[in-house]
């Protein structure tokens, strides 16, 4: 077979058609930057329109301007910018651990009548509906939720309500007529078997178990000095935790006294250890504003150890606890 001979060949461009190429490259290249130019001052005006754009202009942060924008709607974000001014109130609120978006504008309200209150209290004040006032605002305790049903100054139980699992609480560790939740009633043996290992201590339970009609006659006992005077010392009928079987109130054979119990080891040790058992201290020191109640160093509330010990690690009350994570 004959080889076939290859050849070169040079392909050259017409010198006309080069130029015109290049005008033409340079032509676009002008068309293009033109219009990105364009595109990007319309872009910005466009911006400027945007409600990030006028958050930042009046002060907010890049991250305070996107918890705002995440968080509340268009008409809120105008109401905001119409006040032309930082304001720091929102994005306080916003970042708050247990903000809840329902009650936003009485978080605003409350912190605009109580401005020394801090953040963190405006919002557990308001979420457990202490902004209302003591008793002011009425709700029905969902008895649905087993131990954890809440009973304060604001949610109540009706008068015929009495749990059927309620049982005598032995009298080793329990002055008489003593009664309360089996599952209490348990986990209250174990603590006391513990302290009593631990420190020598005997547990006693005072009161526990009460039922409306008794709460109705100290009550009104109490009324008929003042109502001022008997809502500083005693729930309202429907309002007592006790009433729920889920409560004791603890002192010890060492320190029956409730003020002398207040300053003993024991009480330290329940403080430090009771939500291993399920309990928690319900009425702390410094959560008078929340809880409604003088701190009481023996009432404690059975809400099983996981409830407990959340409380106890979030440093948080019940009625705090059941609004952010039971009531949302
Ligand atoms: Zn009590």
């Amino acid at each position: 077979m004959a080889t076939k001979k290859r050849r070169r060949r040079r392909y050259r461009l017409n010198p006309k058609f080069t130029r015109f190429l290049i005008y033409a490259s340079v032509f676009i290249a002008l068309i293009i930057y033109g219009y990105n130019g364009i595109t990007s001052a319309i872009k910005e005006i466009k911006y400027k329109e945007t409600n990030e754009y006028k958050l930042i202009s009046l002060g907010y942060s890049k991250d305070e301007t996107s918890l705002l924008l995440n968080n509340l709607n268009e008409e809120t974000i105008v109401n905001i910018l119409n006040e032309g001014k930082y304001n720091e109130l929102y994005p306080n609120i916003l970042s708050q651990k247990y903000y809840l978006a329902k009650n936003y504008e009485k978080y605003i309200t409350y912190k605009e009548h109580h401005e020394k209150e801090p953040y963190d209290k405006v919002i557990a004040i308001v979420n457990v509906h202490a902004n209302a006032g003591w008793y002011n605002e009425e709700y029905e305790t969902d008895t649905n939720k087993g131990y954890l049903i809440l009973v304060n100054k604001f949610y109540h139980l009706s008068s015929d309500y009495e749990r059927v699992d309620l049982q005598n609480i032995n009298l080793k560790y329990a002055y008489a007529d003593n009664k309360a939740a089996q599952i209490v009633i348990a986990a209250y043996d174990t603590m006391y078997n513990d302290i009593l290992n631990e420190l020598n201590i005997h547990l006693m339970v005072n009161s526990s178990y009460r039922p409306y009609k008794d709460q109705e006659e100290i009550y009104n006992d109490y009324k008929n000095i003042s109502l001022k005077y008997a809502d500083s010392y005693a729930a309202r009928p429907g309002y007592s935790e006790h009433q729920t079987g889920l409560a004791l109130d603890i002192t010890s054979l060492e320190h029956p006294n409730q003020k002398s119990f207040t300053e003993s080891e024991e009480y330290e040790w329940l403080k430090n250890n009771c939500h291993k058992y399920g309990f928690i201290l319900r009425y702390p020191e410094g959560k008078e504003d929340i809880t409604g109640y003088n701190t009481e160093s023996w009432h404690f509330r059975y809400v099983g150890v996981d409830v407990a010990t959340q409380i106890h690690n979030e440093n948080i009350t019940f009625d705090e606890y059941y609004a952010y994570y039971l009531d949302k």
